[in-house]
């Protein structure tokens, strides 16, 4: 018997996100991004379930190389652009569009001698993480603009930093710097999955999800159904013990929970080891047979302990949800101080993946 401990990827629930992405996005056309293994999720099954996407966007040619293998055939942008001239030269013969952010980039392009490339020039209109500062846009999109192997026009793109603060001056600001350049033409990229969601003025030609194709809300103290989105990952083990615990008898690493009368409590095979975050608190819940239970004493790699008080039922072999469409992941996040990027990225290679 394997360990219980496995994770199921919807693939129908990746189709209807990217549906719901596109209600938002009207005309815009969507790159589905997908690096990072698709978010820990999986690039297979992202291929299956996002596959009427019409581009994917990786952060490495290596991940672009992972799409082609996985049997996509549309666009593949590489949001970082090329890290060496090996990558210009896989980008030239696969296909892939590179992001230029960068003057040593450009450089790189003008040595480079082989087949057409199509680019997209980044532009930091207030992120401060990747980009030509608005000054220096013009010249450095000119310049690709000019290039020999240039093929289609060269897009434009920036990112925004504050996209899942309702209300913020900081996306008006940037998406205002942006337009200094509607002079010029060229396809245009903007959105995240914060600001396809809350920021219609950002879709543009090509919006760029990523967290909310997993079924995830970007949105503080949100879940993914209150914007229609559903989870694409199922995280779930077993219950491979269920034990008497006295008044006053300690559980687990460092005795952090005591029990506070006679009680039950189940240990699910389940830990750090598999991705669950160390740092969730006493009192987190999981779902035993459906129903919350909390989690008491610290996680270990390969376990946890529930209070199993009201679950008399509760027996061996009790499936447990650590998180799901039953379980938000937001809520698991938000009290292991984190945010659900890092938990579904985080799922180890022990882990089994079922795709249904
Ligand atoms: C990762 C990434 C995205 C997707 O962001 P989400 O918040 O997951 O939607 C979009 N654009 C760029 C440049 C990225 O690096």
């Amino acid at each position: 018997m394997p360990r219980p401990i496995h994770a199921t990827i919807h693939l129908g629930a990746l189709k209807h996100n990217l549906g719901i992405a596109r209600r938002h996005a009207g005309n815009a056309k969507v790159w589905a991004v997908i690096k990072a293994n698709a978010y820990g999720h999986g690039l297979d099954a992202a291929a299956r379930g996002l596959r009427h996407a019409d581009s994917f966007a990786v952060a490495s040619a290596e991940e672009g190389l992972a799409v082609r293998a996985a049997g996509l055939t549309q666009p593949v942008v590489l949001l970082e652009g090329a890290f060496a001239p090996d990558d210009i030269a896989i980008a030239a013969r696969e296909g892939f569009e590179l992001v230029v952010h960068s003057a040593q980039q450009l450089a790189m392009l003008e040595a480079f001698a082989g087949g057409p490339l199509a680019f997209w020039l980044k532009v930091d209109t207030g992120m401060h993480r990747l980009g030509f500062r608005p000054e220096e846009a013009r010249a450095a999109h000119a310049l690709l603009q000019r290039h020999p192997l240039r093929r289609g026009s060269v897009g434009w793109m920036t990112h925004l930093a504050r996209a899942d603060e309702a209300g913020t001056p900081g996306v008006a600001e940037q998406l205002a710097a942006f337009t200094a350049f509607a002079d010029i033409p060229g396809p245009r990229s903007i959105a995240n999955s914060a600001a396809t969601l809350a920021v219609p003025a950002s879709h543009a030609d090509w919006i760029r999800p990523g967290l909310a194709l997993y079924g995830i809300s970007p949105f503080a103290g949100r879940i993914g159904a209150d914007e229609g989105l559903r989870p694409a990952m199922t995280f779930e083990t077993n219950l491979i013990a269920v034990r008497a615990v006295r008044m006053g008898e300690p559980v687990g690493y460092g005795a952090r929970w005591t029990a506070p009368e006679d009680g039950t409590i189940g240990i699910a095979a389940v830990g750090y080891g598999d991705g669950f975050p160390r740092h969730v608190p006493n009192g987190s819940l999981a779902l035993v047979a459906g129903r919350p239970a909390a989690l008491v004493g610290r996680v270990s790699m390969d376990m946890i302990a529930l209070d199993l008080r009201g679950h008399p039922q509760v027996e061996v072999g009790a499936p447990v949800e650590l998180w799901g469409a039953a379980a938000p992941i937001e809520q698991l996040a938000r009290a292991a101080g984190m945010i659900p990027y890092e938990l579904t990225c985080g799922v180890t290679q022990r882990v089994r993946h079922d795709v249904v």
